[in-house]
């Protein structure tokens, strides 16, 4: 975190919260808006009262958006300062945590690209922070380079979306070929098999994220997934050489991961169902572990438990240590949502 009091405890978690504003639908039937954003006090507050019922809660974040934010300014204030320690060499991590429907993938991809492939406005974090990469070191004289990852996590199995080829065929036949996550044993975790594109240019990455996000949705038809239930990572990994001032060569790395999350909702309702137990329990894990890892991060407690779950094997790199991490966690205003939006503001509060 950017917060002073955060840098001396070494922790580098951030949380904001950004509700998103009423459908047009919403709005039509005069559907009750039951929460409260106080930007400048960083707060949000749920209030309901029915006759027999009153809930009044209020909790504070790093940083909190109103359903009137715009994608520019939730980049400007939150994002891009964290993309400029990627750039330093620190490992980042961007969360975007929330129910389903509330504005994850619009915070993290937003809208498509234009025709004639121009930014349109409700760009989301993902584009944005490729085009600040590139106009950084664009302007710099280092040498760099960079690749791409793009997988999904889905019932805790691996699917690299940009093996496209593979894909294909893997969707003909019907046989899953996972891909196995393996030790390097130096600690960290590697993916056996996974697309690693270098890219050369902001337009290169454009176009991988679309290619991959439409093998996304083509995986979800025709395997019958729930894309509500899985996470997908898109990974930057950039190395700059640099020269000291004794003329010493020097390679920077950093990494940033922008993970779009299962929806929160199967943290609660997973499990007990028949049929999908096994597969809502999956995600229940990798969801409930990332939680667990924030929390004994925040806490400094002397265990971590990364090997939990996939999802955290898998950002060991980038979660802890010499790391920043920012979760952004999407609400909805309605009251028809209130529940789950305040088991969203207790999993995000607990991880401050
Ligand atoms: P999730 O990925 O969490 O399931 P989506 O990103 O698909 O949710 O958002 C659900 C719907 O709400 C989409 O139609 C999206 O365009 C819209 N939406 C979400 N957040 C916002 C926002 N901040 N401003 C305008 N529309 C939004
Ligand atoms: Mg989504």
């Amino acid at each position: 975190s950017i917060n002073r009091h955060d840098k001396e405890k070494g922790v580098n978690v951030q949380v904001l919260v950004r509700c998103r504003p009423l459908s047009e639908d919403e709005i039509r039937v005069h559907t009750p808006v039951v929460i409260s954003c106080n930007e400048g006090r960083r707060e949000v507050a749920a209030i309901q009262s029915i006759a027999n019922k009153q809930i009044d809660r209020t909790f504070a974040f790093d940083k909190v958006f109103g359903p009137a934010s715009e994608q520019k300014e939730l980049y400007d204030q939150a994002v891009s300062p964290i993309v400029n320690e990627v750039l330093e060499g620190y490992n980042c991590t961007i969360f975007a945590y929330g129910q389903t429907g509330t504005g994850k993938t619009y915070t993290m991809e937003g809208g498509a690209r234009k025709k004639n492939g121009e930014f349109p406005s409700d760009a989301g974090v993902i584009p944005r922070a490729v085009k600040q990469i590139f106009d950084i070191l664009e302007a710099q004289v280092a040498e760099y380079s960079m690749k791409v990852t793009f997988l999904e996590l889905y019932n805790e199995e691996i699917t690299d979306l940009l093996a496209l080829e593979e894909s294909t065929k893997f969707i003909d036949d019907k046989t899953k070929k996972p891909i196995a996550l393996m030790e390097d044993g130096k600690g960290g975790v590697f993916v056996r098999g996974l697309e690693e594109e270098i890219v050369c240019t902001a337009n290169e990455i454009y176009k991988i994220l679309e290619k991959g996000s439409a093998k996304r949705r083509t995986a979800e038809t025709l395997l019958n997934k729930q894309s509500s239930r899985s996470h997908s990572i898109f990974s930057i990994t950039i190395h700059i050489k640099e020269c000291t001032p004794e003329g010493e060569e020097m390679i920077k790395c950093g990494k940033l991961n922008l993970v779009d999350l299962a929806g929160s909702e199967n943290i609660s309702r997973s499990g007990a169902r028949e049929g999908r137990a096994r597969e809502a329990g999956e995600i229940n894990k990798s969801l409930l572990t990332l939680g667990r890892v924030i929390n004994a991060l925040v806490e400094h407690s002397g265990h971590i438990p990364y090997r939990d779950s996939k999802l955290t094997r898998l950002l060991r790199d980038s979660l802890g240590g010499k790391t920043k991490t920012c979760i952004i966690a999407t609400i909805s205003p309605s009251i028809h949502c209130l529940e789950e939006t305040l088991s969203t503001l207790d999993y995000a509060h607990r991880a401050k």
